[in-house]
């Protein structure tokens, strides 16, 4: 018997891949050897990362940066939703614009990428989706009402998806993280890390790495009937939720 790959390389997208959490996803399908793209918003990225300039929140933009991505490399086989931000500020104190700007990023940017990159994978009648959404989806957060919220609502859009088209050999599943260290959380005041990591059952922050394990996983041919699943990895932080 002839030995194979495990796996034949596929074309992979991860948003915001160009640091944090997107970019250890984006290096670990690269070390399988995957054909990986990723987006950041200046068009720079780090060397060896095929590099495309996106803004989620601009429809042309991203239809413009994954015509590119399929020029380079074909249709988009993987597709990890990972860009993100947070706006905290208290309920009374959110703005709408504060509320929509979020929810315009993190879940209808989703929306944008996952919409223009879902037509090849029904051609090829296989694909997945990987939405990065939180632990703070489940369990809500002070102070973050629009992240929450467009967190929340990333489940209930891969369990859609699963149903439209899990027929089609497409997977569409939620990675919720907890407390990852990462730009996003560097901001964070030291009393709250504390805090945080007082209730998070692990007693640790975790590494960018460590959620990028589970999205390769849930991407290989091993996950092809997990669908619709929120997978946390967060210490234990939501257990329950
Ligand atoms: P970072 O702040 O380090 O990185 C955010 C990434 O999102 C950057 O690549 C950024 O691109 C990109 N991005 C933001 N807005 C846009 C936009 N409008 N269009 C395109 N790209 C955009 O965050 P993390 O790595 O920590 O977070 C990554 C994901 O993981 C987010 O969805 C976040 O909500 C989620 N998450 C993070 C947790 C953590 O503890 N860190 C916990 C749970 C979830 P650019 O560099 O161009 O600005």
């Amino acid at each position: 018997m002839s030995s194979q790959p495990a796996q034949q390389p596929r074309t992979v997208l991860v948003t915001g891949g160009n640091r944090g959490i997107g970019l250890a996803i984006a290096r670990a399908f690269a070390a399988q050897g995957d054909n990986v793209a990723i987006t950041s918003r200046s068009g720079e990225g780090p060397e060896g990362l095929f590099t495309v300039k996106a803004d989620v929140t601009d429809t042309a933009s991203v239809d413009a940066a994954i015509s590119e991505v399929e020029a380079h490399f074909g249709p988009v086989e993987v597709l990890v939703a990972n860009a993100g931000i947070t706006k905290d500020t208290l309920m009374l104190r959110m703005s709408e614009d504060d509320f929509t700007s979020v929810l315009d990023t993190n879940l209808t940017g989703s929306f944008r990428v996952v919409k223009r990159s879902l037509k090849g994978m029904i051609k090829a009648r296989r694909g997945r989706v990987v939405f990065i959404s939180s632990v703070v989806g489940l369990l809500g957060g002070a102070g973050q009402v629009n992240y929450s919220s467009s967190k929340a609502a990333l489940v209930g859009f891969a369990r859609s998806l699963t149903r439209e088209l899990g027929g089609r050999g497409i997977t569409a599943n939620v990675v919720a993280p907890g407390f990852i260290e990462t730009e996003m959380t560097a901001v964070l005041e030291d009393e709250l890390k504390k805090s945080y990591q007082a209730q998070i059952p692990a007693g640790r922050f975790a590494q960018p790495e460590e959620v990028a394990k589970v999205v390769t996983w849930l991407a290989s041919d091993d996950a092809a009937y997990i669908s619709g699943a929120v997978i946390p990895v967060d210490g234990g932080l939501g257990m329950g939720h």
